[in-house]
């Protein structure tokens, strides 16, 4: 186990693998996705998290780039406390 300092919040976290060092944790991560989706693509996934985590994880992987398991797992946390407002 070593211990890693997110290069975007800050936050340390630790990990296992030491190829993350100099990387974000998982929730900056997901935020780095977010902002490079297409607004469309974010409303899709919005709409479908909407109607349940198995939609919102579906129409991650149909978005373009795909953003896939376990990634998608940090984007779906990340929406679903940011709420249905902007
Ligand atoms: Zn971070």
């Amino acid at each position: 186990m070593i211990d890693i300092r997110c290069s975007g919040c800050g936050q340390r976290y630790a990990s296992y693998l030491p190829e993350h060092a100099d990387k974000r944790c998982s929730r900056c991560a997901a935020e780095v996705t977010w902002d490079s989706l297409s607004p469309e693509a974010r409303r899709a996934i919005d709409d479908a998290i909407a109607r349940g985590a198995m939609a919102g994880l579906i129409a991650m992987r149909e978005a373009d780039p795909p953003i896939l398991l376990p990634h998608a797992m940090d984007v779906l946390q990340l929406r679903s406390k940011a709420g249905p407002s902007e």
